[in-house]
């Protein structure tokens, strides 16, 4: 299970991070004054808030679904100190808070169209995980929320579930039908969760919203949900990828197409430089710290080795990119944006 923070100095940091992370999660602006608000006139983040590309005949679509501040220590970081942290943030050219997002991939692959994780949805508004935004970069990306056919979730944290219903109980997806990890969805409607999520060290706010959002996302798809074996297929070309640790049974997402592969890493890792640079480095959302480590060497060698292109769901939009070995640690190399 997690550790809670050990020392005076980086509860004080702790504490101090989350308040931040209270400001970028758990609290709704008041204004367009509010932290993070873009003038008005500007909404659409660049790129108009989507990016198309292609896996062998798959058309793939990269959604925005909003952006929000979060310090790198101690939500992206919580095991390495202060003094280990600022050099390399220096080096990448990063600022202490960095502005984040949730990227929803939606691929077409001709029998039907898939979207991998939903963002926050409504609850988180009004830039991060605005759904009337990700709707509105949904529909300006010419992809109608009703034309979707399959939700497929890599796990069930508040970012990734938050988007299956509305404010007011409507579905997102009115006419899809849902896919989980068995295991995964077992543990987020069982017992066990509540209080193994209140006792992380995850800051409160965080707590409340993560179960929040599970209590409020699952049941109602339940009935129109299907459960696969963790690694197993989930429809012709697409497959679960074991990467647990970061949830109980998290899983990346394996897409097939005549010859090429592409791979949503789900959180796998948060951050092209923390993560990859520094694969040791946990954040603070991890279940099983020690296994997570392991799912992300296991899971950034392979797609390295493999030469793949992949997805890291909270990396800079549109998050596309290949994954390069450098000794025991690993660079990312973005995608280079075709217009
Ligand atoms: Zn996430």
């Amino acid at each position: 299970m997690m550790k809670p923070p050990t020392t005076l100095t980086r509860r004080s940091v702790f504490r101090a991070g989350a308040g931040l992370a209270v400001a970028a999660m758990a609290t709704r602006p008041t204004s367009a004054q509010a932290e993070g608000a873009r003038p008005a006139g500007a909404e659409a983040p660049n790129g108009d808030g989507f990016y198309r590309f292609k896996i062998g005949d798959f058309q793939a679509t990269v959604i925005s679904d909003g952006y929000g501040p979060i310090p790198i220590r101690p939500i992206f970081v919580m095991n390495a100190s202060e003094a280990e942290v600022a050099p390399v943030l220096k080096a990448n050219f990063m600022q202490p808070v960095i502005q984040v997002t949730n990227n929803i991939l939606v691929v077409d692959t001709g029998r039907g169209r898939i979207v991998v994780d939903s963002g926050f949805g409504e609850i988180r508004g009004p830039s991060f995980g605005n759904f009337p935004a990700l709707e509105a970069n949904l529909r300006r990306a010419a992809i109608a929320p009703e034309s979707v056919d399959l939700v497929v979730t890599s796990h069930g944290h508040l970012d990734h579930i938050g988007g299956f219903v509305t404010k007011s109980g409507a579905l997102t997806f009115p006419k899809a039908q849902f896919v989980f990890v068995d295991a995964e969805w077992n543990y987020w409607t069982g017992s066990r969760y509540e209080s193994e999520i209140d006792s992380s060290p995850m800051p409160d706010p965080f707590k409340k919203a993560t179960i929040g959002a599970a209590r409020d996302n699952l049941p109602p798809v339940a009935e129109r949900s299907r459960f696969v074996k963790q690694g197993g297929e989930i429809t012709t070309g697409v497959h679960y990828v074991a990467a647990p640790g970061h949830s109980p049974s998290h899983a990346a997402i394996l897409f097939t197409s005549g010859n090429e592969q592409f791979m949503h890493m789900g959180d796998i890792a948060h951050h092209p430089v923390t993560s990859l640079q520094h694969p040791d480095w946990t954040p603070i959302f991890d279940y099983d710290p020690a296994q997570a480590i392991k799912s992300r060497k296991a899971i950034l060698s392979r797609v390295a080795a493999d030469r793949i292109m992949v997805m890291g769901y909270h990396f800079p939009f549109p998050a596309l990119g290949h994954v390069v070995r450098r000794g025991a640690a690993y660079h990312w190399e973005a995608a280079q944006w075709v217009w």
